[in-house]
């Protein structure tokens, strides 16, 4: 089975204090550490044990500047065979349809029966998934936690209900999944591994390559455009704790205790 999956470079949330920009254009991104969404280190995962048990390849695709080519590295170190580089200037600014567009591109490039993407990424709108598979024209399925491949044809999946219900379903490939933490353990990626594929080389593509109107795509396509971002002031009665996690953890115990909610 041919799998691509599409993982996104963000800020790692649990390495960098998160500033929003003055002008409220974006957050400031100098001297953030980066990393693979989480969601889509988790469909990497999937799409490997997939291959695993079928046999196929797996392909990484990320859309951003160059240094998108370090998470595309790190989820081939975790096993992925192949890896696709989507990079233009003409893609910067892009909303979710343009992101979606990119990456149909990249998928009619190919020949792929299964395009895995995460649940969500940073700007968690989690509306790239499904706006792909409309663009494609494949079926497709949300808040998947269960993949089993019943023939070459079909798959049976588990979508997560609200509540913790489950729901199954058979789906017909080719289709998009988007996928939600926790379907698998994403396995640890050793040192040996990145050194192992840090001469591989990766293929870019740009808006010409891709057969894409820039025009369509990037700032220029983008039919939902930021205005502001900002952190909503504290309400009344907010209060924001300061401290260590420790002396957090503490002072929030403290307060539960104080409101009533604990004994
Ligand atoms: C400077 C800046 C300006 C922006 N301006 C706008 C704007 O004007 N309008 C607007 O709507 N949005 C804007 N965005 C947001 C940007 O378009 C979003 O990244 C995009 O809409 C996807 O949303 P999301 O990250 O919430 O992805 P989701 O839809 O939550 O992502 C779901 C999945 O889609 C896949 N995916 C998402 N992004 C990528 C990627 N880059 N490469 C490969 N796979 C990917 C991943 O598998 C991911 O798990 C801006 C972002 C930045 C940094």
């Amino acid at each position: 089975m041919e799998i691509l999956v599409c993982v996104k470079r963000v800020p790692d949330s649990a390495e960098n204090e998160i500033e929003v920009k003055a002008d409220g254009s974006d957050i400031k991104r100098d001297d953030l550490v980066y990393s693979v969404n989480e969601w889509d280190n988790y469909a990497v995962e999937e799409a490997i044990q997939i291959v695993d048990r079928v046999g196929g390849s797996v392909t990484v695709a990320s859309i951003g500047n160059e240094e998108a080519e370090e998470v595309v590295r790190r989820e081939m170190a975790m096993g992925a065979h192949q890896g696709l580089l989507l990079v233009d200037p003409a893609f910067e600014g892009s909303d979710g349809k343009g992101i979606a567009a990119i990456l149909k591109a990249a998928v009619l490039k190919g020949q792929y029966d299964l395009v895995l993407t995460g649940a969500q990424a940073d700007d968690g709108a989690a509306q790239v998934g499904g706006m792909l598979a409309a663009l494609l024209d494949w079926p497709y399925a949300s808040l998947v936690n269960k993949i089993e491949v019943q023939d070459g044809h079909t798959l049976k999946i588990g979508r997560e209900i609200e509540g913790g219900n489950q729901e199954i379903n058979e789906i017909e490939m080719p289709c998009v999944l988007s996928i939600q933490t926790g379907i698998n353990e994403p396995r640890y990626v050793g040192i040996r591994g990145i050194r192992k594929v840090a001469s591989v080389e990766i293929p870019v593509m740009n808006a010409g390559r891709l057969g894409i109107d820039p025009a369509a795509v990037g700032q220029a396509g983008a039919g939902v455009k930021r205005v502001d971002y900002f952190v909503p002031p504290a309400g009344a009665g907010a209060e924001i704790l300061q401290g260590s996690t420790a002396e957090i953890a503490a002072k929030l115990l403290d307060l539960l205790k104080a409101k009533g909610g604990l004994k």
